[in-house]
């Protein structure tokens, strides 16, 4: 065996393959250096998604013909001092991007200092491909062709232009929220698609997400400890099968870090199924010192000094954000005239409450459904109906929906859905009110799984007893379960240690099993409540509506649909033409 070093050709290629994975990628770190050189003004040319050609134009301050050859160099940067690693804040500091993106693909670079004249110099391939004057506005310009074209290897990984041109525009998106205060333009295959002016924040996310947040999203605004957070997110009933419209930023930087991910996800759990997503654009300010953006060579990851408070200020602040919003939406998503009511006191347990009780009144469960039932029956208007915001029932409807009169208006009632929702916040204010009832198995459960996943729930046990689950290590990877929450009934103990185990590992802290148990009493909750097509008395309709006014979140059910309407007494005089 001999050891050689290998030629600077063979590193930059080596390092391409890291830095500049797809035509989005080489873009990205293009605009990134537009960017930290000043530029007011950044265009973008493409040409097959980037494939053909990438040409970014910036107005920033340019660099003398010797400072360009140096750029192209490896590890040349202008952006770091010798010792300033941990305090970074340019998007560059690797200094790999140009030597990198000059190894696979043919690569001219234009530069003009302001009051200088014009240089190009060309790079085929990481060989000189000649240098000599060019004419060009103060600023930087470079043009990437045939990126991959003589790397089969890794041409083979491309998509097709299609694919490879919406990652550059999600690149360019995600950097044009980053930094409102420069103007951006994006052209694609001679089209203009994108043209932005400089803009405050606020205004830069509503030109680039989608202008529906208007009337469905919610600001954010909070600060603690020195780090702040703002943006917006979307209401949860306000979603989207794939998770491509979130944007997160970190001290302006864009990324996408599982901890920020999961922290959203957490944040909108049971508010919204498990395969829909917000929409967000969330910006968070941390001090220099509490995060390193040298994690990665991309520098799309981050790294927090305290991950638990970082994710605790994003689930806390987002969380409160949702609640506070959810009691409107459901009105809101009716009416022309926003209906608002809120409740101030909040649910208290019954006392002897457990989990293995879901919320099914005493009435209700000796209630049989009748073989012969009328499919709406009515009660006369007798009660006074103005002491309640949900109203007095007045009957039923398909067996499904409860319709009552409230002092403004008719309320319509979806009996699942809200019912539903109902149990979900009994048993976590049960949970939180530490009065968990377990079930403790006759024959302890024995399950085998990894010995990391062992180690994780091993780590976690304390935490799992307090809700229910009692586990204990049995060997190197063997866990027994001793006690189940009751409510669970009859479980898969071995599915249910595996998904833990999962969760742990991928978000780590204790919140994540709060979330992992709210999701399992989501499911549990779901089967307690009161079916749709079940018939219900006019007590036990008046007992939900007056449990859902009371109950914080119960606008929503657990997949984050409305759980009632209200058609308001202005409406229904438009429906009669009376108005
Ligand atoms: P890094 O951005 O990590 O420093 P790069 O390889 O991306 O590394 O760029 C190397 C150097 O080239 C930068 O540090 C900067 O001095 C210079 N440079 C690159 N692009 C531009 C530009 N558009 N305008 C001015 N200077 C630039
Ligand atoms: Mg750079």
């Amino acid at each position: 065996m001999s050891i050689r070093r290998l030629p600077p050709e063979l590193v930059n290629r080596i390092a391409a393959g890291e830095v500049v994975e797809r035509p989005a990628s080489a873009l990205k770190e293009l605009v990134e250096n537009s960017l930290d050189a000043g530029a007011r003004q950044v265009s973008v040319r493409l040409q097959a998604g980037g494939l053909e050609l990438i040409e970014v134009t910036d107005d920033g301050s340019g660099m003398t013909p010797d400072e360009m050859r140096l750029a192209l160099e490896r590890h040349a940067t202008s952006k770091l001092s010798t010792d300033a690693i941990d305090r970074i804040e340019s998007f560059g500091f690797r200094g790999e991007a140009l030597p990198s993106i000059a190894s696979v693909s043919r690569l001219t670079l234009e530069s003009r200092p302001r009051g200088r004249d014009g240089w190009r110099i060309v790079i085929d391939h990481g060989e000189p491909g000649g240098e000599g004057p060019a004419a060009l506005p103060p600023g930087t310009r470079i043009r990437v062709e045939g990126l991959f074209d003589k790397v089969p290897a890794r041409r083979k990984f491309l998509r097709s232009p299609r694919a490879e041109y919406a990652a550059c525009l999600d690149a360019i998106r995600r950097l044009a929220m980053a930094r409102s205060d420069v103007g951006f333009t994006l052209e694609h295959d001679g089209r203009r698609i994108l043209t932005l002016q400089a803009a405050d924040a606020p205004t830069r996310v509503a030109e680039l997400l989608s202008h529906e947040l208007d009337r469905h999203g919610v600001g954010i605004e909070c600060v603690r400890d020195g780090v702040s957070l703002s943006g917006v997110i979307s209401l949860p009933t306000f979603n989207r099968g794939v998770a491509d419209q979130q944007y997160l930023f970190v001290n302006s930087r864009p990324v996408k870090d599982r901890l920020l991910v999961g922290a959203l996800r957490a944040a909108y759990r049971d508010l919204i199924a498990r395969d829909r997503h917000p929409i967000a654009a969330l910006f968070l300010d941390v001090p220099l010192d509490e995060v390193d953006v040298n994690v990665h060579p991309a520098k799309t990851e981050v790294r927090f000094r305290d991950p638990a408070a970082i994710r605790g200020l994003i689930v806390g602040g987002l969380r409160r954000a949702l609640d506070e919003e959810s009691q409107r939406s459901a009105a809101r998503e009716q009416a022309a005239a926003p209906v608002m009511w809120t409740s101030s006191n909040s649910y208290t347990p019954e006392p002897g409450l457990s989990l293995g009780v879901p919320c099914v009144r005493e009435e209700q469960r000796s209630f049989e459904p009748l073989t012969f039932v009328p499919q709406a029956r009515a009660e006369s208007a007798v009660e006074p109906v103005r002491d309640f915001p949900l109203g007095v029932a007045r009957g039923q409807v398909a067996a499904t929906y409860i319709v009552a009169e409230a002092e403004d208006g008719l309320i319509i009632v979806d009996q699942h859905a809200a019912h539903e929702r109902l149990v979900l916040e009994r048993m976590r204010a049960a949970r939180e009110g530490g009065a968990v009832a377990r079930q403790a198995l006759l024959l302890p459960e024995v399950v085998e799984l990894d010995e990391p996943d062992c180690d994780r729930l091993e780590a976690a046990a304390g935490e799992l007893g307090g809700m229910g689950l009692d586990l204990e290590r049995f060997g190197p990877s063997t866990m027994l379960v001793r006690a189940v929450p009751a409510a669970l009934g009859k479980t898969d103990a071995a599915g249910l240690l595996a998904d833990l185990a999962a969760e742990i590992a991928e978000l780590g802290g204790p919140l994540s099993l709060r979330d992992k148990l709210d999701l399992v009493a989501a499911t549990i909750a779901c089967h307690g409540s009161v079916r749709a097509g079940r018939i219900l008395s006019v007590p036990e309709m008046n007992a939900l509506l007056r449990e859902m006014e009371v109950t914080p979140r119960s606008g929503q059910c657990n997949h984050g649909r409305p759980t009632w309407v209200k058609l308001g007494h202005g409406e229904i005089e438009k429906l009669f033409g009376r108005k």
